[in-house]
Order: C-alpha cells, then sequence, then structure tokens
C-alpha cells in the first residue's frame, strides 16, 4: 500500500510504469554540489501541473527557478493518482491523457533551464533580514528571493471506507489509486462514489471493462453535469443509495461485493472482480503545516494575486483558499500565472516612460 510515510515512489502498485513508460528523470542538479545553492528569484514549491506551469511563466518574466518536488517524479496528481485517464476540460486539449499533459508541461516548463529538485521536500521557511528567504529541505536550505507554494493537497492521502474486511484486500481487487486501466479491461468492475473522479473512472473504462456499476451513498451524483449526463445514457448500472459494506474473496482476490441500501437497510451480494474506491482525499501538508502561514483548514489563504500573509511567499493550485476557489487544473494555470507576474513586477520594476 502506498503510504504518506516519506518520499516512497513508486508504491509497489505503480511499478507497472516502469515498463510502460519513462518518468521525467531526474537531471544531474540532484546531484549534491560543493558549492552552495546559487540565489533564484522564484522557487517553486511542487512539481504537478501548477508548479510546472509556473517555471514557465518565470522563465517568460525572465526570473531565475528552482523547483522542489517531494517525490523522484514530477506531474503531482496526475502522475501519482491518474497517469492514464483521460482529462477533457484542459483548455485547447479535447481530451488528452493524464501522463501525456505531464510530460507536455515538464517541456514546456523546464526549457528555460530552472534548477530541479526531485525527491526533495521543503520543510520550512526562513526570512532573512537581507530580504533573502531560505528555503528548508532536509538535504539542506536553498536561497531565493521569493517562493511559490504549488504543493496541491501535500501528500496524497486516499480517504478509506473504513470497513476492514474491504480495505485489507486494497491490491487484490480493491484500488485506491488507478494505476494503468488494463487490470480493468473484460472484469466486472464496481466503483464507489458519487463526484467526479468516480465518474470519470466509470467514463474512462466503458467499453473496456465487462461490467461496470457505480453506487452512492446518495441519491444523486455530485459530479460535473456533463458526466452525469453521461453515467445515465451510458452503459453503466447506477445504484443510487447504496453503501460498500464488505466483500467477499476468492483464491485472495475480491469475488462479490456486499451492498447495503441506505433507506432500507436490505442487503445484496454483487459479482464484481475489481472495485474502485473514489471517495476523496485527505489533505496533508506536512511541515508545511507548522510554517506561519495563514490556513483555512488545510488549504493557505491567499489575495487576488495569490499573495499569503508571509512577504514574498504565495501559492497556487489546490493548495489555496479564496471565496469560489475551485480546485482544477485550468483554475491553478491562471493563479501561478498571477502570482508569478505579480512577483515579478516587484521583483523587476518596469522603467517609467
Ligand atoms: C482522480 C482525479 C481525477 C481528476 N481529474 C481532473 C480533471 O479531469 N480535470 C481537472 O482539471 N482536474 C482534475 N483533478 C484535480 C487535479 O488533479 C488537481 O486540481 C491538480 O492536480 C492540482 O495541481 P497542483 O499542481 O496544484 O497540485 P498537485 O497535483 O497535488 O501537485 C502538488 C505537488 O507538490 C508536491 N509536494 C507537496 N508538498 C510538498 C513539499 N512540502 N515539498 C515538495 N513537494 C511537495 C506533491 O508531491 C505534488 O507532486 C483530478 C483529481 C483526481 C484525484
Amino acid at each position: 500500500m502506498y503510504t504518506s510515510a516519506g518520499a516512497d515512489w513508486p508504491p509497489a502498485e505503480f511499478s507497472f510504469r516502469r515498463e510502460s513508460w519513462s518518468p521525467v528523470p531526474a537531471p544531474s542538479s540532484n546531484v549534491p554540489s560543493e558549492s552552495l545553492p546559487e540565489l533564484v528569484d522564484v522557487t517553486v514549491v511542487g512539481g504537478g501541473p501548477v508548479g510546472l506551469y509556473g517555471l514557465y511563466s518565470a522563465g517568460l518574466h525572465g526570473l531565475s527557478a528552482r523547483l522542489f518536488e517531494r517525490l523522484p517524479v514530477l506531474g503531482g496528481q496526475l502522475e501519482a493518482l491518474y497517469p492514464e485517464k483521460v482529462i477533457f476540460d484542459v483548455a485547447g486539449y479535447p481530451a488528452i491523457a493524464a501522463h501525456d499533459l505531464v510530460d507536455a508541461l515538464a517541456r514546456q516548463g523546464l526549457q528555460f533551464g530552472a534548477d530541479l529538485k526531485l525527491g526533495t521536500e521543503v520543510v520550512g521557511f526562513d526570512a532573512g533580514p537581507d530580504g533573502i528567504i531560505a528555503v528548508k529541505t532536509a538535504q539542506g536550505s536553498y536561497p531565493t528571493r521569493s517562493v511559490v507554494l504549488a504543493a496541491g493537497i501535500g501528500r496524497f492521502e486516499p480517504r478509506h471506507l473504513g470497513v476492514p474486511e474491504v480495505d485489507n484486500l486494497e491490491g487484490r481487487g480493491v484500488h485506491y489509486f488507478v494505476g494503468p486501466l488494463r487490470p480493468f479491461y473484460d472484469r466486472d468492475v464496481l466503483i464507489v462514489g458519487g463526484g467526479n473522479s468516480a465518474a470519470d473512472w466509470a467514463l474512462n473504462l466503458a467499453g473496456k471493462a465487462r461490467s461496470l456499476t457505480l453506487i452512492h451513498r446518495r441519491d444523486a451524483f455530485q459530479c460535473h453535469k456533463d458526466s452525469a449526463t453521461k453515467l445515465h445514457e451510458g452503459p453503466f448500472t447506477l445504484m443510487m443509495n447504496r453503501i460498500l459494506v464488505g466483500v467477499r474473496e476468492e483464491r485472495g482476490h475480491v469475488a462479490a461485493a456486499r451492498l447495503r441500501a441506505v433507506t432500507t437497510g436490505s442487503e445484496e451480494w454483487l459479482s464484481v472482480q475489481e472495485i474502485i474506491v473514489a471517495i476523496g482525499l485527505i489533505p496533508n501538508l506536512g511541515p508545511l503545516y507548522k510554517s506561519e502561514l495563514t490556513l483555512a483548514g488545510s488549504e493557505v489563504v491567499v489575495d487576488p494575486a495569490g499573495r499569503t500573509n508571509v512577504p514574498w511567499i504565495y501559492a497556487a493550485g489546490d493548495i489555496v483558499s479564496y471565496p469560489a476557489k475551485i480546485k482544477l487544473i485550468a483554475t491553478g494555470f491562471g493563479e501561478v500565472a498571477t502570482a508569478i507576474y505579480d512577483i515579478s513586477r516587484h521583483l523587476m520594476p518596469r522603467p517609467a516612460h
């Protein structure tokens, strides 16, 4: 099972990816150097889509940049949680697999030669009297003029069902992360959840799985309207007001799921071999919780320019909180472009005309 402790990558269930494709490799800047790290204009914390687009924006404005990513691969949630899922709502791409979007973002973001530190978790910041911020990691401190936090939801922790006999079969028919889609081909698949992730998995597996059943504890889906419409039109069995309360295993793998109707309490068995539980993720910013940033729950409060309460520390993407924030790749791109622009105009004031 993929735990949140340390940079344990790839988790056992993702080992397929070594054969099927190559993650963006660590460039030579990860090799420890004798000399002190260079001062950069912007340090980006997090190598998800927003952090990568932040690198591009920094380069565009002529700012030198460094990026820290706690995992040994780039891509954030896209690479860790849904590399093969098709994304439909990024401007300019009617449909693109998550891994391919990461690949494109990495090529776009790294073209200006940012200093990339993979497998390096940022644990805090020290603001010096000279206006230089020291970015602290277990491997040492790195000087910067500004920081953009693009750390998303931090460590990826799925919300577990808390039904021991289900959770015990994780990796043996119960999936909290979906890596490659092939293991679901020609299988009877149960998807638990009613949000966008659950709907996306159903739509991505349509025509590939032998049968697809969705259960949701409420009486209506909470996903995008278009997805809900497609679910109602597609080859799915939709069971509302149902929860998963048990599983039967055969030869160490899921063979059937026990479903309970929340309204009547009646139970039934459904023959399935694979169960995807998509009931959300628990944000965990780890050491960043201890910093002096103003938080709203597990998110960092920002103003319209992406500024946090700490001078020269900005934030963008899933990590931020402001009225009407929605957690999407597209919104994160706009937020990080705004933050980098604000940094650039303060670091490099335009000459008066
Ligand atoms: C199953 C699923 C399907 C989705 N589908 C879509 C979709 O179709 N369209 C869409 O727009 N959105 C989708 N989303 C949401 C989308 O993935 C997020 O909005 C997006 O990933 C946010 O990007 P980010 O860069 O802000 O954060 P993340 O992708 O979370 O990346 C943050 C990165 O920061 C790193 N990090 C965290 N803490 C530290 C630290 N202290 N030091 C160094 N590195 C750190 C993390 O390891 C991570 O790599 C989906 C989400 C899920 C779970």
